[in-house]
């Protein structure tokens, strides 16, 4: 057995994760993560990252805080959003001083751009909040915190992909995690666990994620009984490309883009006439769905599959697309052959965003039911994590500045606890790595199909029935091809030996885990009969609050299957549910 001890562990590199990391400067850390850490999803965020500094107009955090539980359609929790808006000012703030290469105004100051729901005085109209690096903000905050954590000595375990989550005397006492490497299993020891393991677009089959986004972390901890939080609210962005997936960031439309149908009509105008293109992702989402299903769609069809709608961004001239747009634009060139300065983009919505995931508290201790009672030890920050910030709907640009507030919070939480011994090694569970060898063991001696035809599956029928819009039958019938699908992956058979990159072997891990978060979205999104933010059910179009003004908790039964959903109370403090119009 190979055995590490450390203060913390870390499982995941992206923003989320290096940001806890840079707040430990006196303990032991180790950080695991199953692909390089610069190759993690934060690297491809493109728009921004959202604070009030107001460096071109007049802004403020308590506005900031309005949108973002306004955008997430009052199911946010509004203390949570409140730490949200106003540490989003120095966390942005911090970043700059490791060196982040931010646009900048001809003053010098950070530069500062329009965002999807982002307001100015409480709805008033569009306000410039989103902090930006071209359309690669991502990409420069993952280089930025890497640099920072390898100059501050942060240990790094590359390609080890987590297995196991080991609690004791009900206390986190650390992790497995197999060594893609060379197939040895891992134990990590620790008086801390943060889970950052990003989100899990890759359960549908149009998306905006990488390959690695499969809700490992969500569903390791799900199977060790953990709830997962307001699963069925998963975020459709309304720009992906057409058939691909690939995100065109709403930084497009922040810059003046167009969205068309069939007659060159801004259609957005006639749905939400004060923000147009810049309403929030659900409702665009939602009127590109409607526009393709009522025969406006570009091929005419009325199928939400083969229809599309366009992005155009002519209007904006060559300089801007260059100087603003410039890896977008060039996506757009790669997948479809087209050339946005003189043509316009054939798009889609696109699975985008997990607003739901591991429950915590405001310093992002993992909390297992309703009475938010803490599992000592354990952690979770970023996407993997529901805090809850986003409610039923994420604005653009609010999920970086949530990794590095959160991310933040996490860190010095665990910080404060080791400074003060209130943390300390839980004693292991006897021969913890036994579950990760007997799942790898059997995965081996399976007799049966292979993973490739199930993941499809899987992907086409959440793309089909459990995407933008919803039904009763149609969630049902996902329900039971989810069932199936599971008790067909119980016999999946791994045809490679190998113990040295095995990737078959990590693709079906990451089936299991997507399959396990599949499951609960859909039994989370059959339960809701409303219609709230990102969750659309054609058979109850309207919000309900009396009875669904309230966080859903899915636990996993022990053979498999969501064993019971729970709730948990919204906290509402300043803002009190109004209908949403924009
Ligand atoms: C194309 C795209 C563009 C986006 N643009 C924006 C934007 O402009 N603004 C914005 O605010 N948000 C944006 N988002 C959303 C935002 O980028 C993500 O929500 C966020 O980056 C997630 O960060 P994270 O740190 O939680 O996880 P990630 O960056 O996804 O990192 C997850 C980490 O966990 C590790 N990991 C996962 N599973 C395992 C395992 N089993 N074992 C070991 N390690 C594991 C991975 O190796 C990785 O290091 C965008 C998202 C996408 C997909």
């Amino acid at each position: 057995m190979a055995y590490h001890k450390f203060d913390v562990v870390i499982v995941g590199s992206g923003g989320a994760g290096l940001m806890a990391a840079m707040q430990l400067p006196n303990a032991s850390i180790a950080v695991i993560s199953k692909v390089y850490p610069t190759r993690s999803h934060t690297g491809a965020a493109q728009g921004g990252v959202a604070a009030a500094l107001g460096n071109q107009e007049e802004d403020h955090w308590q506005w900031h805080m309005y949108d973002t539980v306004k955008g997430g359609d009052y199911l946010v929790d509004q203390d949570a959003a409140e730490v949200l808006a106003q540490e989003a000012i120095d966390a942005v703030y911090e970043l700059e001083h490791w060196g982040l290469p931010f646009n900048r105004t001809d003053d010098g100051r950070i530069d500062q751009r329009r965002f999807g729901g982002h307001t100015r005085n409480f709805g008033e109209g569009p306000v410039r909040r989103s902090c930006y690096a071209a359309d690669r903000t991502g990409h420069m905050i993952l280089q930025t915190m890497y640099q920072t954590a390898i100059k501050n000595q942060v240990r790094f375990f590359n390609e080890f992909f987590l297995t196991d989550l080991l609690i004791s005397d009900g206390r986190c006492a650390g992790v497995v995690a197999y060594s893609i490497r060379d197939g040895e299993v891992h134990t990590f020891h620790a008086k801390a666990v943060v889970f950052a393991t990003g989100g899990y677009g890759r359960a549908w089959s149009i998306t905006s994620n990488a390959l690695a986004c499969t809700g490992d972390g969500m569903a390791v901890a799900y199977r060790r009984g953990i709830p997962l939080e307001d699963m069925e609210f998963y975020q459709f962005h309304p720009t992906g490309i057409y058939r691909v997936g690939v995100l065109l960031s709403e930084a497009a439309r922040g810059e003046g883009a167009y969205l068309l149908n069939n007659e060159g009509e801004r259609f957005m105008q006639r749905y939400t006439p004060t923000l147009a293109e810049l309403a929030p992702r659900d409702i665009v989402s939602r009127c590109i769905v409607t526009e393709i299903r009522e025969g406006r769609g570009i091929a005419g069809t009325g199928e939400d599959t083969t229809d599309y709608v366009y992005l155009d961004v002519r209007h904006l001239g060559e300089q801007k697309i260059r100087e603003k747009l410039p890896d977008i634009t060039d996506f757009a060139r790669t997948y479809l052959r087209i050339e946005p300065i003189t043509e316009p983009v054939p798009i889609q919505p696109t699975a985008h965003y997990a607003m739901g995931g591991i429950p915590t508290d405001l310093e992002g201790q993992v909390i297992v039911d309703e009475n938010r009672t803490p599992l000592v030890g354990f952690y979770a920050a970023g996407e993997c994590a529901c805090v809850s910030v986003h409610g039923a709907n994420r604005l653009g640009t609010n999920s970086l500045v949530d990794l590095i507030v959160f991310g933040r919070r996490a860190g010095k939480h665990i910080a404060k606890q080791l400074a003060t011994n209130d943390l300390d090694f839980a004693p292991l569970p006897k021969d913890p790595e036994s579950a990760t060898r007997d799942a790898i063991e059997r995965l081996h001696s399976n007799t049966g199909e292979t993973e490739g035809p199930i993941r499809e599956e899987m992907r086409t029928v959440m793309m089909k029935l459990c995407g933008v819009m919803r039904t009763a039958a149609g969630l049902k019938e996902c329900q039971a091809k989810i069932a199936e699908l599971q008790e067909r992956y119980r016999n999946v058979r791994v045809t490679d030996p190998s113990t040295t990159f095995n990737t078959e072997l990590m693709e079906v891990l990451e089936l299991g885990n997507l399959l396990d978060c599949a499951e609960a979205t859909v039994a989370g999104a059959l339960a809701r009969e409303e219609s709230r933010g990102g969750h659309f059910r054609e058979d109850f179009p309207d919000r309900d609050d009396a009875n669904f003004l309230k966080h859903t908790l899915a636990y996993r039964d022990d053979e498999g299957g969501v064993k019971a959903l729970r709730y948990k109370p919204v906290t509402i403090t300043e803002f009190q549910p109004k209908e949403r119009k924009y």
